[in-house]
Formats: C-alpha cells, sequence, structure tokens
C-alpha cells in the first residue's frame, strides 16, 4: 500500500518513521522549501523521547541536551498552571 502524507513537522515525519518501519512505501510532501534551523530549543517531554526510541532515532539526543530538574507553567498572569 502506497501512503501520501501531507506535512513534515513532527507529526507527519514520525508518522512516516513508523509506516515505514511497518512496511508501508511512504510519501511525504512538505510545503516548506526547505528544513532549516530557525534557533529554538525544543523541550522533548518523557512520550515524545519513547517515540523516539521507538524509532530508533534517540542516540544523540542525551548528549545534545539535558534533563530539566524541574518544570513549570504560568498563565500570562504569573499564575502557575501546573
Ligand atoms: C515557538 C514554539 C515553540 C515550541 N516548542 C515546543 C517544545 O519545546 N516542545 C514541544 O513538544 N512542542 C513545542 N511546540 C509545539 C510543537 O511545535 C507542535 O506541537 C508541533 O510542531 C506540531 O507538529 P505537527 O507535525 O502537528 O504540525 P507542524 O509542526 O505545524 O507541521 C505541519 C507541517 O505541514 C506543512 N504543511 C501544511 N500544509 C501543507 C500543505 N498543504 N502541503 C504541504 N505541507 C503542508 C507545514 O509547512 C509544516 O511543516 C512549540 C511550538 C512553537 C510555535
Amino acid at each position: 500500500m502506497k501512503i501520501l502524507i501531507i506535512g513534515g513537522g513532527i507529526g507527519g515525519l514520525a508518522t512516516a518513521g513508523f509506516l515505514e518501519k511497518k512496511g508501508f512505501e511512504v510519501h511525504l510532501v512538505e510545503r516548506a522549501p526547505e528544513f532549516k534551523h530557525i534557533g529554538f530549543s525544543m523541550t522533548l517531554f518523557p512520550n515524545g523521547r519513547r517515540l523516539l526510541r521507538e524509532l530508533g532515532i534517540d542516540d544523540g539526543v542525551g548528549k545534545a541536551g539535558y534533563e530539566l530538574p524541574w518544570f513549570e507553567l504560568a498563565d500570562a498572569k504569573g499564575h502557575m498552571v501546573f
């Protein structure tokens, strides 16, 4: 079966990776002309890290980043959300 995925964000790329691992022929189209670094940091939560491990692409993550000792989220008025 051939599968077409529209969009090469994390959702499209992860879906393509898992479908390819299952043996499907995947074609992915992305409207952006190139993937480029735009300077953001990225917080990788445990569920995302687990998926990277399942895709077999987690090796460099521990070396490239560091573990957050804690994480808090506030709304615009400074009230803690969690
Ligand atoms: C500033 C910022 C910081 C963030 N930081 C984090 C973070 O640290 N950790 C975290 O977990 N999440 C973070 N997020 C949220 C995270 O980026 C999104 O949840 C995630 O990117 C969503 O992925 P997605 O694949 O669903 O969509 P997208 O990343 O939006 O990808 C969709 C892709 O589809 C392409 N596309 C759309 N329409 C078409 C079309 N018609 N044809 C072809 N291609 C198309 C777009 O160009 C795009 O590349 C952040 C978001 C922002 C804005």
